[in-house]
């Protein structure tokens, strides 16, 4: 099995994501794809005058603070828009592909973080009346399902709290939780920059290797987002996924290229 995230940020190319997921699927390879929409969100958020906002927890990482609105917009675009749209594009490359969220049979379920702290101005405050968690649980009965009918799960945030609320979740570590569900070989964290970078944005310091006993370590090298894919690929390894790569979907074939050793190999 092999859990693919593709990101949401400017760039990617999702025709070559599902027409590349499609060639392997046809030839008989289990996968799974997840994916994000942040980019679009960000974009339609704007247009409906209710524009993101985005807080930096005290130890430096960076998400969107989700009240109800924001979530009913995120819902618009990550379960309507963008999956819909990569599901349109594999029916028409003639694969049977099911679009759903962590909602959705509560695939992904986790605790629901009400309040967040953050740091603005140098000052840290709470924030309240956020829709936020992180997925604890992985719930495979429906994919199995889906797997065994010969259905392509395609699955997006949010996810469900233990209490059945919407949580906005981070993509990256709940495919990292998935891939560890279905003991995965491998998980690829697709994104419009070639793999981990040393030196952000010089794509010319592309890390070619991490040691799966080293991977927090490399931390430093990710900034704000990028931290959350370095974390979900410690927690993949950590619970036995052989390999995690970063990928670069801009362009090419990029799931057969990550699988072939392109961009950032975790093993
Ligand atoms: P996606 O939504 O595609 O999953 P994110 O925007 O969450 O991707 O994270 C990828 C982004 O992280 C890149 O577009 C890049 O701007 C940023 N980034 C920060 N630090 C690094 C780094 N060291 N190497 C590569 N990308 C980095």
């Amino acid at each position: 099995m092999i859990v693919v995230k593709v990101g949401g940020s400017a760039g990617i190319d999702y025709d070559a994501v599902c027409a590349d997921l499609a060639r392997r699927w046809k030839a008989g390879e289990k996968l799974i794809l997840v994916h994000g929409g942040s980019g679009e969100t960000n974009r339609v958020a704007e247009a409906l005058g209710h524009p993101p906002r985005f807080v930096t927890s005290p130890s430096g990482y960076t998400s969107r603070f989700t009240d109800r609105q924001t979530l009913e917009i995120f819902e618009m675009v990550y379960c309507g828009k963008m999956n819909k749209g990569i599901v349109e594009r594999l029916q028409r490359l003639g694969v049977n592909a099911v679009g759903l969220s962590g909602l959705d049979g509560r695939i992904f379920e986790g605790r629901h973080k009400d309040s967040v702290r953050i740091v603005e101005n140098g000052k840290t405050k709470v924030l309240r009346g956020d829709h936020t968690g992180t997925v604890e649980k992985v719930n495979t009965g429906l994919i199995d399902l889906l797997l065994g009918a010969g259905y392509l799960p395609v699955l997006t945030p949010p996810a469900s709290s233990y209490e059945g609320v919407a949580i906005n979740v981070d993509g990256d570590r709940a495919a990292a939780a998935l891939a560890v569900a279905l003991n995965a070989d491998a998980l690829l964290l697709l994104s419009n920059v070639p793999g981990l970078l040393r030196a952000y944005p010089d794509e010319s310091s592309l890390i070619r290797e991490i040691p799966a006993t080293d991977v927090e370590a490399y931390l430093e090298f990710a900034q704000d987002r990028m931290k959350k894919k370095v974390l979900g690929a410690a927690e993949a390894v950590q619970g036995g996924v052989k390999r995690v790569i970063f990928g670069d979907a801009r362009a090419g074939e990029p799931i057969s290229a990550a699988l072939g050793g392109a961009g950032t190999v975790v093993s």
